[in-house]
């Protein structure tokens, strides 16, 4: 088994809330970090006693050695009721600090109105809580005393992969847009200060600072096209 193959069975039986409890920026990266840097399959505590077994078998599988009777790494948290997030509307003040946080746009609301969590698209993973500028969000456990993968479906899992990729194909194409929007103000800007120059009645001084003026807009321009480039072929 390649490396990759061995990353995307690792991440197949990750709990894809991307939480970042691991120490890694969503379930992939510690998917690849197990499966290229020698990282130990305890560190998902979403995932659970039951997620260190499915995953240690998989490293096992590998030929991969693994100390024995491994146990959750403390400092990644504990295994806990899958809670979900509840927003207090009469605190909320409607910042969207929450739902940029949001990994998998479970949060719905606009700019000064209230916000709300769907919370069947809430994984739990407890990211939009210290972003809350009110402390309005609190996190209710909605699965008794089942922890790990009995409060957690390989459904849900599937889901939750694909709302995050939605997100982040989202966020591409928003940062691509704003790219070629700033493009298009700064041509046009330089379109003017051309208008401006070659009107050809200005003084030394006024040349000099449209033509330093001219060399920043063309640098934006530049920049702005390089990054919609970039975006265009990631
Ligand atoms: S569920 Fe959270 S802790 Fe587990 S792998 Fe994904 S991001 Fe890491
Ligand atoms: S609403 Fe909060 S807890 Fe739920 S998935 Fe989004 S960031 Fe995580
Ligand atoms: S971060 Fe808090 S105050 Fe801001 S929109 Fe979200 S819930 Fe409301």
């Amino acid at each position: 088994m390649n490396s990759v193959e061995l990353c995307n069975q690792l991440d197949d039986v990750l709990p894809q809330t991307q939480c970042t409890k691991c120490g890694y920026p969503d379930c992939r990266s510690y998917a690849a970090a197990m499966a290229d840097e020698g990282a130990l399959p305890n560190r998902c505590p979403p995932g659970g006693a039951e997620g260190i077994k499915r995953l240690s078998s998989i490293l096992m599988m590998s030929g991969r050695q693994l100390p024995p009777h491994l146990q959750l790494e403390p400092e990644c948290g504990i295994e806990r009721p899958r809670p979900v997030a509840l927003i207090d509307p009469k605190t909320c003040i409607g910042c969207t600090l929450c739902i940029q946080a949001c990994p998998v746009d479970a949060i719905v609301g606009a700019s000064k109105q209230m916000h709300v969590v769907l919370t069947e698209w809430c994984t739990g993973c407890d990211l939009c809580v210290p972003p809350c500028p009110v402390d309005c969000i609190s996190m209710v456990s909605v699965t008794e005393n089942r922890t790990g993968w009995d409060a957690w479906s390989a459904e849900q899992a599937v889901l939750s992969r694909a709302r995050y990729h939605g997100r982040e194909d989202r966020l591409e194409r928003e940062e691509h847009d704003n790219n070629l929007r700033l493009s298009k103000k700064a041509e046009a800007k330089l379109k003017a200060l051309n208008e401006t120059v070659g009107s050809g009645d200005q003084s030394v001084e006024q040349a000099q600072e449209n033509e330093r003026k001219r060399t920043i807009i063309a640098a934006a321009i530049e920049r702005a096209k390089f990054a919609a480039e970039k975006n265009n072929t990631k």
